[in-house]
């Protein structure tokens, strides 16, 4: 089901059973959901950012976040990971509070962050790079080993320094380096942002491999197909607000496109 929202209060979540294999939704209501956030605003200064967003992600489920640039998209996940500190609202992960707690305190409850433009350490090797992403976090499957296994690219790059590698490998390290801290909610804020398709193609295709060890993720992207594509559901913002969501196959283009641009 998809649902059209055009002011606050944000909409109710759609209500049909998730995509096969996707993870459990929690729209199903069979099961509470691993995170949900309610009736989120976030600031910065004087500028609110996000009204009143609602969204929920299932266990082991992919949900994608769409919307034009400067819709609050960053801001949504920065204010998951505890990055946005002038924020109101409810954040619930794995039936706890989190919306006060600092960002290495969630990193340990489980909510790893790739952020936008990668922000690796340019000084240090993509090994340095990594190890450095497990430091904060919980005991867990991902390990220099199993990241390596998960892109033998960086296998053979470990001594390399960070700016030593494509754009494509630099991303293969900024993800690596979210799973070092065994998180159970990935949060991958434009994995695709200056890639080669091909490329593209190439992280997505490690997706269901991360989601197999019962990572849910939760994706913001500018390529809205290949989001889509990768979700079972979906939220667009608008403006800070959640304008449409739905099953990610149910979304029209032309549904997605008045979500996106309020036409
Ligand atoms: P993009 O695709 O361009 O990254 P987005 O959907 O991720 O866009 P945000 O980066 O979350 O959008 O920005 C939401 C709003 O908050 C925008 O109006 C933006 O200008 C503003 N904003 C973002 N970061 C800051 C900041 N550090 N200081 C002040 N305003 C900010």
């Amino acid at each position: 089901m998809v649902s059209a929202v055009d002011a606050s209060p944000p909409p109710p979540l759609p209500s049909s059973p998730p995509a096969a294999g996707r993870g459990t939704s929690p729209a199903s209501g069979e099961e509470k959901p691993l995170l949900s956030v309610k009736g989120l605003d976030a600031f910065y200064g004087d500028l609110q950012a996000l009204f009143g967003v609602d969204i929920a992600v299932g266990v082991g489920e992919v949900i994608a976040v769409i919307g034009a640039n400067g819709a609050g998209k960053s801001t949504l996940l920065k204010s998951i990971a505890g990055l946005i500190a002038s924020k109101r609202g409810s954040i619930a992960f794995a039936g706890e509070r989190i919306e006060t707690l600092p960002a290495h305190k969630i990193v340990a409850h489980g909510i790893a962050l790739v952020p936008e433009g990668r922000r690796l350490f340019p000084s240090l090797s993509v090994e340095e790079n990594l190890v450095i992403g497990g430091q904060l976090g919980r005991p867990g499957p991902w390990s220099l080993e199993r990241v390596f296994r998960l892109f033998p690219d960086l296998r053979e790059r470990r001594e390399f320094k960070s700016t030593a590698l494509s754009g494509g490998q630099q991303q293969m390290v900024a993800i690596g380096r979210a799973l070092m801290s065994n998180p159970r909610l990935l949060l991958c804020d434009e994995i695709s942002l200056g890639l080669a398709p091909i490329v593209v193609r190439e992280i997505y295709a490690r997706l269901p491999e991360i989601v197999a060890e019962g990572i849910s993720v939760v994706i913001v992207e500018q390529d809205i197909e290949q989001a889509l594509r990768a979700a079972s559901r979906a939220y667009c913002l608008q403006e800070g607000r959640v304008a449409l969501a739905g099953n990610a196959s149910e979304l029209t283009r032309e549904a997605v496109s008045a979500a996106y641009f309020g036409t």
